[in-house]
Protein backbone atom coordinates (compact mmCIF):
# COMPACT_ATOMS: atom_id res chain seq x y z
CA UNK A 1 0.00 0.00 0.00
CA UNK A 2 2.90 1.98 0.81
CA UNK A 3 4.98 1.62 -2.09
CA UNK A 4 1.95 2.37 -4.43
CA UNK A 5 1.20 5.68 -2.48
CA UNK A 6 5.00 6.17 -3.22
CA UNK A 7 4.56 5.38 -6.74
CA UNK A 8 2.10 7.52 -7.24
CA UNK A 9 3.81 10.60 -5.43
CA UNK A 10 6.57 10.20 -7.68
CA UNK A 11 4.33 9.51 -10.78
CA UNK A 12 2.10 12.90 -10.26
CA UNK A 13 5.65 15.04 -9.47
CA UNK A 14 7.21 13.93 -12.18
CA UNK A 15 3.66 14.59 -13.82
CA UNK A 16 3.50 17.82 -12.55
CA UNK A 17 7.34 18.63 -13.25
CA UNK A 18 7.48 17.12 -17.04
CA UNK A 19 4.49 19.20 -17.59
CA UNK A 20 6.39 22.55 -16.23
CA UNK A 21 9.60 21.39 -18.08
CA UNK A 22 7.58 20.82 -21.30
CA UNK A 23 5.92 24.48 -20.91
CA UNK A 24 8.95 25.67 -20.47
CA UNK A 25 10.90 24.15 -23.35
CA UNK A 26 7.95 25.18 -25.52
CA UNK A 27 8.60 28.90 -24.37
CA UNK A 28 12.20 29.03 -24.76
CA UNK A 29 11.93 27.66 -28.19
CA UNK A 30 9.15 30.44 -29.19
CA UNK A 31 11.50 33.02 -27.79
CA UNK A 32 14.64 32.02 -29.56
CA UNK A 33 11.95 31.46 -32.55
CA UNK A 34 11.20 34.92 -32.39
CA UNK A 35 14.89 36.66 -31.63
CA UNK A 36 16.48 34.61 -34.64
CA UNK A 37 13.33 35.73 -36.93
CA UNK A 38 14.13 39.53 -35.38
CA UNK A 39 17.78 39.62 -36.25
CA UNK A 40 17.27 38.02 -39.75
CA UNK A 41 14.13 40.48 -40.27
CA UNK A 42 16.60 43.22 -39.60
CA UNK A 43 19.60 41.71 -41.89
CA UNK A 44 17.21 41.44 -44.56
CA UNK A 45 16.41 45.35 -43.66
CA UNK A 46 19.78 46.42 -43.99
CA UNK A 47 20.49 44.41 -47.24
CA UNK A 48 17.05 46.23 -48.61
CA UNK A 49 17.98 49.51 -48.13
CA UNK A 50 21.96 48.65 -49.06
CA UNK A 51 19.94 47.48 -52.62
CA UNK A 52 18.01 50.73 -52.86
CA UNK A 53 20.95 52.49 -52.09
CA UNK A 54 22.67 51.08 -55.41
CA UNK A 55 19.73 51.96 -57.86
CA UNK A 56 20.34 54.56 -59.99
CA UNK A 57 17.36 56.34 -61.10
CA UNK A 58 17.34 56.71 -64.78
CA UNK A 59 17.38 60.00 -67.20
CA UNK A 60 14.60 60.50 -69.22
CA UNK A 61 16.40 58.05 -71.78
CA UNK A 62 18.22 55.03 -70.09
CA UNK A 63 16.84 51.69 -68.67
CA UNK A 64 17.07 51.35 -64.78
CA UNK A 65 20.08 50.81 -63.38
CA UNK A 66 21.10 48.76 -60.23
CA UNK A 67 24.92 48.89 -58.83
CA UNK A 68 26.17 45.84 -57.25
CA UNK A 69 29.09 46.06 -55.30
CA UNK A 70 30.48 48.99 -57.42
CA UNK A 71 29.46 46.91 -60.88
CA UNK A 72 26.32 48.23 -63.14
CA UNK A 73 23.61 45.56 -63.38
CA UNK A 74 21.97 46.74 -66.55
CA UNK A 75 20.35 44.23 -68.26
CA UNK A 76 18.78 41.65 -65.36
CA UNK A 77 17.62 43.54 -62.41
CA UNK A 78 17.20 40.25 -60.88
CA UNK A 79 20.32 39.24 -58.34
CA UNK A 80 20.69 36.16 -57.15
CA UNK A 81 22.80 35.26 -54.80
CA UNK A 82 22.82 31.01 -53.63
CA UNK A 83 19.33 31.20 -52.35
CA UNK A 84 18.72 34.75 -52.70
CA UNK A 85 17.42 37.11 -55.11
CA UNK A 86 16.31 40.45 -55.23
CA UNK A 87 13.40 41.99 -57.83
CA UNK A 88 12.10 45.36 -58.90
CA UNK A 89 9.10 46.58 -59.76
CA UNK A 90 8.06 49.80 -60.53
CA UNK A 91 5.39 51.87 -59.45
CA UNK A 92 2.44 49.54 -61.30
CA UNK A 93 4.24 46.68 -59.34
CA UNK A 94 5.02 45.27 -63.04
CA UNK A 95 8.47 43.71 -63.16
CA UNK A 96 11.69 45.69 -64.05
CA UNK A 97 13.18 42.85 -65.57
CA UNK A 98 12.44 40.39 -68.51
CA UNK A 99 12.55 36.70 -69.30
CA UNK A 100 13.00 36.22 -65.27
CA UNK A 101 10.29 34.10 -63.92
CA UNK A 102 11.83 33.68 -60.44
CA UNK A 103 10.20 37.19 -58.90
CA UNK A 104 6.81 36.91 -58.07
CA UNK A 105 3.83 37.96 -60.20
CA UNK A 106 2.45 41.30 -59.57
CA UNK A 107 -0.93 40.69 -57.70
CA UNK A 108 1.44 39.14 -55.04
CA UNK A 109 3.61 42.19 -54.45
CA UNK A 110 2.32 43.19 -50.86
CA UNK A 111 4.63 45.15 -48.36
CA UNK A 112 5.93 44.11 -45.30
CA UNK A 113 7.73 40.74 -44.47
CA UNK A 114 6.69 37.62 -45.22
CA UNK A 115 8.01 33.91 -45.40
CA UNK A 116 7.39 31.65 -48.41
CA UNK A 117 7.80 28.22 -49.39
CA UNK A 118 9.70 28.18 -52.86
CA UNK A 119 8.47 25.80 -55.20
CA UNK A 120 11.64 25.26 -57.01
CA UNK A 121 13.90 24.25 -54.07
CA UNK A 122 11.39 23.48 -51.16
CA UNK A 123 13.22 25.50 -49.31
CA UNK A 124 11.48 28.48 -46.82
CA UNK A 125 12.64 31.89 -47.73
CA UNK A 126 12.09 35.15 -45.81
CA UNK A 127 10.78 38.18 -48.14
CA UNK A 128 10.92 41.68 -47.68
CA UNK A 129 8.84 44.25 -50.06
CA UNK A 130 9.40 47.43 -49.47
CA UNK A 131 8.79 50.72 -51.61
CA UNK A 132 11.74 53.14 -52.72
CA UNK A 133 11.64 56.48 -53.79
CA UNK A 134 13.43 59.08 -55.25
CA UNK A 135 13.15 61.96 -53.12
CA UNK A 136 9.55 62.15 -52.32
CA UNK A 137 8.38 60.22 -55.05
CA UNK A 138 7.75 56.78 -54.88
CA UNK A 139 9.28 55.12 -58.06
CA UNK A 140 8.85 51.42 -57.10
CA UNK A 141 9.09 48.33 -55.23
CA UNK A 142 11.73 45.86 -54.03
CA UNK A 143 11.27 42.39 -52.77
CA UNK A 144 14.02 40.99 -50.83
CA UNK A 145 14.80 37.17 -50.20
CA UNK A 146 16.71 35.27 -48.58
CA UNK A 147 16.56 31.45 -47.49
CA UNK A 148 15.59 30.83 -43.91
CA UNK A 149 17.80 27.78 -44.19
CA UNK A 150 20.73 29.31 -41.65
CA UNK A 151 17.72 30.07 -39.14
CA UNK A 152 16.45 26.71 -39.74
CA UNK A 153 19.69 24.71 -38.77
CA UNK A 154 20.11 26.84 -35.65
CA UNK A 155 16.45 26.42 -34.90
CA UNK A 156 16.76 22.28 -35.55
CA UNK A 157 19.94 22.12 -33.81
CA UNK A 158 18.05 23.67 -30.69
CA UNK A 159 15.07 21.32 -31.41
CA UNK A 160 17.59 18.28 -30.93
CA UNK A 161 19.04 19.29 -27.51
CA UNK A 162 15.60 19.71 -25.95
CA UNK A 163 14.28 16.74 -27.53
CA UNK A 164 16.90 15.60 -26.21
CA UNK A 165 16.89 17.47 -23.01
CA UNK A 166 13.37 17.41 -21.79
CA UNK A 167 13.06 13.08 -21.71
CA UNK A 168 16.40 13.18 -20.02
CA UNK A 169 15.31 15.64 -17.40
CA UNK A 170 11.74 14.34 -16.56
CA UNK A 171 13.87 10.62 -16.42
CA UNK A 172 15.99 12.58 -13.66
CA UNK A 173 13.05 14.24 -11.96
CA UNK A 174 11.35 10.99 -11.81
CA UNK A 175 14.22 9.66 -9.70
CA UNK A 176 14.40 12.36 -7.53
CA UNK A 177 10.42 12.28 -7.26
CA UNK A 178 10.79 8.77 -6.36
CA UNK A 179 13.17 9.60 -3.87
CA UNK A 180 11.58 12.41 -2.65
CA UNK A 181 8.46 10.44 -2.55
CA UNK A 182 9.98 7.97 -0.08
CA UNK A 183 11.24 10.68 1.98
CA UNK A 184 7.73 12.26 2.73
CA UNK A 185 6.18 8.81 3.38
CA UNK A 186 8.75 8.18 6.00
CA UNK A 187 6.67 9.48 8.53
CA UNK A 188 3.10 8.15 6.47
CA UNK A 189 5.22 4.70 7.60
CA UNK A 190 5.95 4.83 10.66
CA UNK A 191 2.66 5.91 11.59
CA UNK A 192 1.42 3.25 9.71
CA UNK A 193 3.48 0.68 11.70
CA UNK A 194 3.10 2.35 14.58
CA UNK A 195 -0.85 1.75 14.28
CA UNK A 196 -0.75 -1.99 13.30
CA UNK A 197 1.59 -2.49 16.14
CA UNK A 198 -0.85 -0.42 18.26
CA UNK A 199 -3.62 -2.22 17.12
CA UNK A 200 -1.76 -5.83 17.31
CA UNK A 201 -0.96 -5.25 20.96
CA UNK A 202 -4.60 -4.10 21.63
CA UNK A 203 -6.14 -7.28 20.20
CA UNK A 204 -3.86 -8.90 21.91
CA UNK A 205 -4.19 -7.48 25.36
CA UNK A 206 -7.80 -7.42 25.27
CA UNK A 207 -7.81 -11.53 23.97
CA UNK A 208 -6.50 -12.30 27.10
CA UNK A 209 -9.17 -11.02 29.72
CA UNK A 210 -11.61 -11.67 27.15
CA UNK A 211 -10.35 -15.73 27.85
CA UNK A 212 -10.07 -15.38 31.25
CA UNK A 213 -13.82 -13.91 31.23
CA UNK A 214 -14.87 -17.04 29.25
CA UNK A 215 -13.22 -19.54 30.82
CA UNK A 216 -14.21 -18.40 34.40
CA UNK A 217 -17.86 -18.31 33.24
CA UNK A 218 -17.58 -21.95 32.16
CA UNK A 219 -16.40 -23.41 35.19
CA UNK A 220 -19.04 -21.33 37.28
CA UNK A 221 -21.31 -22.83 34.92
CA UNK A 222 -20.11 -26.02 34.87
CA UNK A 223 -20.13 -26.17 39.04
CA UNK A 224 -22.97 -28.50 40.79
CA UNK A 225 -25.98 -26.75 41.81
CA UNK A 226 -25.58 -27.34 45.40
CA UNK A 227 -21.90 -25.84 45.12
CA UNK A 228 -22.33 -21.88 45.13
CA UNK A 229 -19.46 -21.11 46.57
CA UNK A 230 -17.24 -21.61 42.75
CA UNK A 231 -19.82 -20.07 40.65
CA UNK A 232 -19.15 -17.17 43.29
CA UNK A 233 -15.63 -17.44 43.42
CA UNK A 234 -15.59 -17.31 39.26
CA UNK A 235 -18.22 -14.28 39.03
CA UNK A 236 -15.63 -12.07 41.89
CA UNK A 237 -13.06 -13.08 39.09
CA UNK A 238 -15.08 -12.08 36.21
CA UNK A 239 -15.54 -8.62 37.87
CA UNK A 240 -11.95 -8.47 38.49
CA UNK A 241 -10.97 -9.05 34.93
CA UNK A 242 -13.99 -6.77 33.70
CA UNK A 243 -12.36 -3.94 36.00
CA UNK A 244 -9.09 -4.08 34.60
CA UNK A 245 -10.54 -4.63 30.58
CA UNK A 246 -12.93 -1.00 31.30
CA UNK A 247 -9.45 0.63 32.69
CA UNK A 248 -7.55 -0.71 29.76
CA UNK A 249 -10.46 0.50 27.35
CA UNK A 250 -10.54 3.78 29.36
CA UNK A 251 -6.42 4.22 28.25
CA UNK A 252 -6.70 3.64 25.05
CA UNK A 253 -9.78 5.66 24.43
CA UNK A 254 -7.96 7.97 25.61
CA UNK A 255 -4.70 8.36 23.66
CA UNK A 256 -7.06 7.65 20.83
CA UNK A 257 -8.95 10.80 21.68
CA UNK A 258 -6.64 13.20 23.19
CA UNK A 259 -3.76 12.26 19.90
CA UNK A 260 -1.96 15.54 20.00
CA UNK A 261 -4.33 18.14 20.43
CA UNK A 262 -5.89 19.89 23.30
CA UNK A 263 -9.23 21.16 23.49
CA UNK A 264 -9.06 25.08 23.49
CA UNK A 265 -12.27 24.97 25.76
CA UNK A 266 -10.56 22.85 28.51
CA UNK A 267 -7.79 25.05 29.01
CA UNK A 268 -7.25 26.93 32.04
CA UNK A 269 -4.46 29.47 33.90
CA UNK A 270 -3.98 26.73 36.58
CA UNK A 271 -1.67 27.89 39.67
CA UNK A 272 0.76 24.91 39.08
CA UNK A 273 2.28 24.71 42.89
CA UNK A 274 -1.12 24.53 44.29
CA UNK A 275 -2.12 21.96 42.04
CA UNK A 276 1.23 19.46 42.60
CA UNK A 277 0.62 20.51 46.70
CA UNK A 278 -2.79 19.18 46.13
CA UNK A 279 -1.87 15.96 44.37
CA UNK A 280 1.09 15.28 47.18
CA UNK A 281 -2.23 15.02 49.75
CA UNK A 282 -3.99 13.29 47.47
CA UNK A 283 -1.02 10.86 47.26
CA UNK A 284 -0.16 10.16 51.07
CA UNK A 285 -2.82 7.69 52.44
CA UNK A 286 -1.03 5.64 49.03
CA UNK A 287 2.27 5.96 50.35
CA UNK A 288 1.44 5.86 53.71
CA UNK A 289 0.00 2.21 53.33
CA UNK A 290 2.83 1.31 51.12
CA UNK A 291 5.21 2.83 54.22
CA UNK A 292 6.80 5.10 51.87
CA UNK A 293 8.16 8.87 52.93
CA UNK A 294 6.59 11.27 50.11
CA UNK A 295 7.40 14.91 49.97
CA UNK A 296 6.91 18.20 47.54
CA UNK A 297 9.23 20.64 46.93
CA UNK A 298 8.39 23.37 45.12
CA UNK A 299 9.21 26.97 44.26
CA UNK A 300 8.49 29.84 47.07
CA UNK A 301 6.18 32.18 44.55
CA UNK A 302 3.55 30.59 42.55
CA UNK A 303 3.48 29.79 38.97
CA UNK A 304 0.57 30.17 36.64
CA UNK A 305 -0.17 28.23 33.41
CA UNK A 306 -2.48 27.83 30.08
CA UNK A 307 -3.35 24.15 30.85
CA UNK A 308 -5.82 21.50 30.72
CA UNK A 309 -5.83 20.69 34.34
CA UNK A 310 -7.52 17.50 34.00
CA UNK A 311 -4.47 15.96 31.68
CA UNK A 312 -2.11 17.39 33.14
CA UNK A 313 -3.23 16.05 36.44
CA UNK A 314 -3.31 12.33 34.87
CA UNK A 315 -0.17 12.63 33.60
CA UNK A 316 1.07 13.25 37.16
CA UNK A 317 -0.61 10.44 38.69
CA UNK A 318 0.56 7.85 36.13
CA UNK A 319 3.97 9.26 36.86
CA UNK A 320 3.15 9.15 40.90
CA UNK A 321 1.47 5.65 40.44
CA UNK A 322 4.41 4.04 38.84
CA UNK A 323 7.06 5.30 41.94
CA UNK A 324 4.41 4.16 44.32
CA UNK A 325 4.35 0.89 42.28
CA UNK A 326 8.17 0.09 42.05
CA UNK A 327 9.38 1.89 45.01
CA UNK A 328 9.51 -0.92 47.70
CA UNK A 329 8.57 0.26 51.10
CA UNK A 330 10.66 2.20 53.12
CA UNK A 331 11.26 3.94 50.16
CA UNK A 332 11.37 7.72 49.43
CA UNK A 333 8.91 9.51 46.72
CA UNK A 334 9.30 13.44 45.87
CA UNK A 335 7.44 15.44 43.70
CA UNK A 336 9.37 18.35 43.04
CA UNK A 337 9.50 21.73 41.14
CA UNK A 338 11.56 24.55 39.89
CA UNK A 339 11.96 27.22 37.12
CA UNK A 340 14.51 26.90 34.89
CA UNK A 341 14.97 29.59 31.99
CA UNK A 342 11.52 29.91 31.03
CA UNK A 343 10.23 27.07 31.40
CA UNK A 344 9.09 25.18 34.62
CA UNK A 345 10.83 21.17 35.25
CA UNK A 346 8.52 19.05 37.59
CA UNK A 347 10.36 15.82 38.47
CA UNK A 348 9.05 12.92 40.31
CA UNK A 349 11.79 11.03 42.17
CA UNK A 350 11.91 7.75 43.64
CA UNK A 351 14.18 5.45 45.28
CA UNK A 352 13.23 2.38 43.98
CA UNK A 353 13.77 -0.30 41.37
CA UNK A 354 15.31 1.46 38.46
CA UNK A 355 14.92 0.62 34.80
CA UNK A 356 17.41 -1.16 32.79
CA UNK A 357 19.42 0.98 30.68
CA UNK A 358 18.30 -0.58 27.39
CA UNK A 359 15.04 -0.34 28.67
CA UNK A 360 15.35 3.33 29.13
CA UNK A 361 14.67 4.32 24.95
CA UNK A 362 11.61 1.99 25.04
CA UNK A 363 9.72 3.04 27.68
CA UNK A 364 7.38 5.58 26.39
CA UNK A 365 5.90 3.28 24.00
CA UNK A 366 2.72 2.45 24.02
CA UNK A 367 2.23 -1.39 25.67
CA UNK A 368 5.82 -1.40 26.41
CA UNK A 369 7.07 -3.13 30.21
CA UNK A 370 10.26 -3.94 31.01
CA UNK A 371 10.03 -7.46 32.41
CA UNK A 372 6.23 -8.44 31.75
CA UNK A 373 6.30 -10.25 35.18
CA UNK A 374 7.06 -7.69 37.21
CA UNK A 375 4.46 -5.10 35.57
CA UNK A 376 1.51 -8.00 35.19
CA UNK A 377 1.32 -8.71 38.61
CA UNK A 378 1.01 -5.09 39.70
CA UNK A 379 -2.17 -4.89 36.76
CA UNK A 380 -0.34 -2.31 34.06
CA UNK A 381 -0.62 -2.69 30.91
CA UNK A 382 2.13 -0.33 29.63
CA UNK A 383 0.45 2.72 28.57
CA UNK A 384 0.74 4.74 31.46
CA UNK A 385 4.05 6.56 30.80
CA UNK A 386 3.12 6.68 26.58
CA UNK A 387 -0.43 8.85 28.04
CA UNK A 388 1.37 10.77 29.73
CA UNK A 389 4.02 11.60 27.42
CA UNK A 390 0.90 12.43 25.11
CA UNK A 391 -0.17 15.22 27.28
CA UNK A 392 3.33 16.64 28.17
CA UNK A 393 3.80 16.78 24.66
CA UNK A 394 0.49 18.71 23.76
CA UNK A 395 1.07 20.95 25.92
CA UNK A 396 4.03 22.02 24.17
CA UNK A 397 6.72 20.04 26.96
CA UNK A 398 8.78 17.38 26.66
CA UNK A 399 8.96 14.36 29.83
CA UNK A 400 12.56 12.72 30.07
CA UNK A 401 13.67 9.75 32.44
CA UNK A 402 16.78 8.76 34.17
CA UNK A 403 17.08 6.04 36.07
CA UNK A 404 19.74 3.75 37.20
CA UNK A 405 19.02 0.15 38.00
CA UNK A 406 18.68 -0.46 42.22
CA UNK A 407 18.75 3.36 43.22
CA UNK A 408 15.46 4.57 41.38
CA UNK A 409 14.18 6.66 38.96
CA UNK A 410 13.62 10.31 37.92
CA UNK A 411 11.08 11.48 35.62
CA UNK A 412 11.13 14.97 34.47
CA UNK A 413 8.68 17.00 32.90
CA UNK A 414 9.19 20.36 31.31
CA UNK A 415 6.49 22.65 29.84
CA UNK A 416 7.32 25.93 28.64
CA UNK A 417 6.55 28.77 30.84
CA UNK A 418 4.49 30.61 27.74
CA UNK A 419 0.97 30.57 27.17
CA UNK A 420 0.04 27.62 25.44
P1 LIG B 1 2.46 0.28 33.51
O1 LIG B 1 1.10 0.85 33.57
O2 LIG B 1 2.50 -1.13 33.05
O3 LIG B 1 3.29 0.58 34.69
P2 LIG B 1 3.88 2.35 32.21
O4 LIG B 1 3.80 2.82 30.82
O5 LIG B 1 3.45 3.27 33.27
O6 LIG B 1 3.10 0.99 32.27
O7 LIG B 1 5.37 1.92 32.48
C1 LIG B 1 6.06 1.16 31.54
C2 LIG B 1 7.17 0.38 32.19
O8 LIG B 1 8.06 1.27 32.80
C3 LIG B 1 6.67 -0.53 33.25
O9 LIG B 1 6.81 -1.85 32.75
C4 LIG B 1 7.58 -0.34 34.43
O10 LIG B 1 8.34 -1.51 34.63
C5 LIG B 1 8.51 0.76 34.06
N1 LIG B 1 8.47 1.89 35.00
C6 LIG B 1 7.71 2.97 34.90
N2 LIG B 1 7.91 3.83 35.92
C7 LIG B 1 8.86 3.25 36.69
C8 LIG B 1 9.50 3.63 37.91
N3 LIG B 1 9.24 4.77 38.52
N4 LIG B 1 10.41 2.77 38.40
C9 LIG B 1 10.71 1.63 37.77
N5 LIG B 1 10.12 1.20 36.63
C10 LIG B 1 9.21 2.00 36.10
Amino acid sequence: MLTRSRRRLAYLFTLAMGGILVTFAFVVYYFLVRERLRVFDQGLKEDTQNYVFQFKYPSQNEQYRVESGGMPLESSLTIRNGFEYVCWYDNQKRPLQINDNICPPQYLVKQGFQTILSNSQQLWLRQLTSPFQNGNKKIGYIIVTKSLEPIQEHLGRSRFYLSLGVPITLGIVGVVGWFLGGVAMKPTKRSYEQLQRFTADASHELRAPVAAILSNAQVGLLAPEDNCELPRQRLENVVDISKSMSALIGNLLFLARHEGRLNPKDLQNVEIVGLLNQLVNQYQSIAKEKQLSLIGEFSSQPVTLLVDPDLLQQALKNLLDNACKYTPQGGKVKLKQFIQLRRISIQIIDSGIGIPPEDLPHIFERFYRVDTARTRTSGGFGLGLAIAQQIVQAHGGKITVDSIVGEGTTFQICLPLKKV
